[in-house]
């Protein structure tokens, strides 16, 4: 049989089967995932296969086989160990929702995102919300990020959670996908997931209790059906996106705009610095590339010495 992880809490999994059954899940011994040392050899959005078991009168389900992941995003833990945990696997979509104001959500924090996600593979769509709020200064923004991020090919809405404006696209971007909602605490996350479908009435918060820190508790994703025939992981306590270590070399390759213009610079290690006949900074020059993506591109590169880390949680 097969099936889709719904949820997980350590020793047992939630599965779906492909006649929509949730069957409980244990894994089969020593059961581990070819490649990838994590904590958890299992995750959301695994795609499992296992056999049935009948004791004490109660069927559940015993995992033997995983099948390959398209993409997956981990954290990992920040003590020496450095143990990697598998979030979830298999995403299709991922949204931003960015806010103006109440919280701002900096450039330097959705680039950080959108390179993490182009690193995993992952299809990131911004989504500004609480648009009912904006006076002109903060129109004025939002429209000029609009314009930088759609220029470089990533698409974005804008909604408002609160008065339900807007969520038509973002529903039928969502139709027929796995996807996941990221961005600050406070941004609008359970409201706008709300919004969309009542039904899963996930907790919202008052701003005023996003400022409390040691919110970095042990939790876990879960993923849930949507009305409308699409799926959603939820991943309490998670911001953005997990860690990635990447090569110095590696980092413009995810911004986009950066990787088209690669090869047409004289050196073809060219970190886009100081090295002479750069594309990258002759697009600079002529405002083909816009300058807060250049200085969030060299806030990565000159962040920590050993790998370049786009972090998830709140600061
Ligand atoms: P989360 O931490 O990202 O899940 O954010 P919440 O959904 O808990 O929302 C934080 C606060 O912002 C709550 O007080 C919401 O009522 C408010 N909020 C969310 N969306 C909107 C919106 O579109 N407009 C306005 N004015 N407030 C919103
Ligand atoms: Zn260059």
């Amino acid at each position: 049989m097969t099936g889709i992880v719904y949820k997980s809490t350590g020793s047992w999994y939630t599965v779906k089967s492909e006649s929509g059954d949730f069957v409980d899940c244990r894994i089969k011994g020593k059961f581990r995932m070819k490649g990838i040392k994590s904590t958890n050899p299992i995750a959301v959005g695994d795609h499992v296969d296992y056999e049935l078991e009948e004791s004490n009168n109660q069927i559940t389900g015993v995992i033997n086989a995983i099948h390959d992941r398209k993409n997956y995003i981990v954290r990992k833990s920040v003590n020496l160990s450095k143990q990697t945990h598998i979030i979830a696997s298999n995403i299709d979509i991922v949204f931003l929702l960015v806010t103006i104001n109440n919280p701002p959500t900096t450039t330097s924090f959705i680039d950080r995102f959108l390179v993490t996600a182009e690193a995993y593979g992952i299809e990131a769509v911004l989504v500004f919300n609480k648009i009912d709020t904006f006076d002109e200064a903060a129109l004025d923004e939002q429209l000029f990020l609009q314009y930088t991020y759609e220029k470089i090919g990533y698409q974005c809405l804008r909604v408002s959670a609160q008065e339900r404006k807007g969520l038509d696209k973002l529903i039928d971007l969502m139709k027929g996908k796995v996807s996941m909602f990221s961005g600050h605490s406070g941004v609008g996350k359970s409201t706008l997931v709300n919004a969309i479908e009542p039904s899963l009435n996930l907790k919202t918060k008052q701003i005023s209790d996003s400022h409390s820190q040691g919110q970095h508790t042990t939790t876990f994703a879960e993923m849930f059906d949507l009305s409308f025939g699409a799926q959603i992981i939820d991943t309490p306590g998670i911001r953005g996106f997990g860690v990635v270590d990447m090569e110095k070399a590696e980092i413009s390759d995810y911004f986009p705009e950066f990787f088209k213009l690669k090869d047409q610079c004289k050196f073809n290690n060219c970190l886009h610095k100081e090295e002479p006949k750069c594309a990258v900074k002759e697009a600079l020059e002529n405002e083909e590339i816009s300058w807060s993506r250049y200085n969030s591109y060299l806030k990565i590169l000159e962040g920590d010495e050993e790998n370049y880390r786009t972090d998830i949680y709140d600061e």
